[in-house]
């Protein structure tokens, strides 16, 4: 055994101790269980018009777009895109990149830097704990959606001369619940901060998402990050703000400039998607609808976003729950610690309007039940 074997072995025996080993399980294409537990809010990614973009642009443009954006990847597909997403976000303008992971690094990393305080709330995907890191940014945590925190940090912050910047969700997903933006919002424009709201959780859900139904987008101290991979039902991210702010990103954001452009399929799946969304939307008021019907059913408050997260007694008590619905035909998901920022344990449900009704119905019985059963 070489060295670097030993401690994979190692690594591997730990985890296991700590009951904390992932596993990958994979789906086969005709998989008849219901998923719950996927972020194709609206259904979209397997709508037959999105497909069908998707499969007509990798025809016409090729499976990948063989460069990076600033060499030869920029596709006009990326312009249509960028144009519309800004379009309907309210937006000045939008850079699309290859995963919203990579759309949180790349505006972290190209506006802040080892002399930028960020406000990070407690609850922020690791996305935008990666980029802080990356930027090797001045950090301090903030304690979930607590405005007085931010408030007394900004102050601080300006006090020290230090340009500073605040990361939240709209929506976040551990917890379902939503951000106070217009708080927030105002008190970077009081302390010339820099608000960034990361929508992937309502984006489709909520339309264009809580920035631009709060009246805050196009607003200079306030840019929005996105993923093309939920509710828009294919792959890819974005930054939407100023063209200042996309020239910095352009010019500056290592994610975007050292990373092979967005593919084509994903691009026109994307875009597809986006104008479903605009044409129809019903399925995002579907989604809140059954959300709010589900929570209701379990006594619980109605989320913010299209995920429900139902705490459980124990780790062992949701791997039950969820077991459970597995053999109901209910594929959900399953958070325990290490991955909740509380330590408590949740079954995940979320609910999209692709599931047929009648699905549904029988989903939203299960679950009342085997909660119950587990909870
Ligand atoms: N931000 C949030 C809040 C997310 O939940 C996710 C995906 N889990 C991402 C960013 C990353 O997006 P993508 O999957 O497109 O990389």
């Amino acid at each position: 055994m070489t060295g670097w074997e030993r401690w994979l072995a190692t690594q591997a025996a730990e985890r296991e101790a700590a009951g904390l080993t992932r596993t990958l399980s994979s789906r086969e294409v005709d998989d008849p269980t219901v998923d719950l537990a996927g972020n194709d809010y609206l259904g979209l990614a397997r709508d037959p018009a999105v497909r069908r973009a998707a499969g007509d642009a990798a025809l016409r443009w090729g499976s990948g777009a063989g460069a990076s954006r600033l060499v030869s990847g920029t596709l006009a597909l990326h312009d249509e895109l960028e144009s519309e997403l800004a379009a309907y976000l309210g937006q000045p303008a939008a850079l699309v990149l290859s995963t919203g992971y990579q759309a949180n690094l790349a505006v972290v990393t190209a506006m802040a830097d080892r002399s930028t305080r960020v406000l990070s709330d407690a609850h922020i995907h690791a996305s935008l704990i990666d980029a802080v890191r990356l930027a090797r940014a001045r950090l301090t945590v903030v304690p979930h959606s607590d405005v007085d925190a931010v408030r007394s940090g900004l102050a601080a912050a300006l006090a020290a001369g230090e340009r500073a910047m605040v990361l939240v969700e709209s929506v976040y997903s551990v917890l379902g619940d939503a951000a106070p933006l217009v708080e927030l919002a105002a008190l970077c424009r009081e302390h010339d901060a820099l608000l960034v709201v990361d929508e992937a959780h309502a984006l489709g859900v909520h339309g264009p998402g809580l920035v631009a139904a709060s009246g805050l987008a196009g607003q200079p101290h306030v840019v929005v990050t996105a993923t093309l991979s939920k509710s828009l039902g294919a792959q890819g991210g974005a930054v939407l703000g100023s063209g200042a702010v996309r020239e910095q990103l352009v010019n500056r954001a290592r994610p975007f400039i050292f990373d092979t452009a967005l593919a084509p399929a994903p691009a026109a799946g994307a875009l597809a998607a986006l104008r479903a969304v605009r044409a129809r939307p019903e399925l995002g008021a579907l989604v809140r609808a059954r959300v709010a019907a589900l929570a209701d059913a379990l006594g619980m408050a109605a989320p913010a976003g299209a995920v429900l997260s139902v705490p459980m007694s124990s780790p062992s008590a949701a791997l039950a729950a969820q077991a459970a619905a597995r053999r109901a035909g209910l594929r959900v998901g399953c958070f325990r610690p290490p991955s909740v920022p509380d330590g408590v344990s949740r079954l995940r449900v979320t609910v999209t309007a692709g599931t047929a009704e009648s699905q549904w119905r029988h989903a939203l019985a299960v679950l009342v039940d085997l909660v119950k059963e587990h909870q």
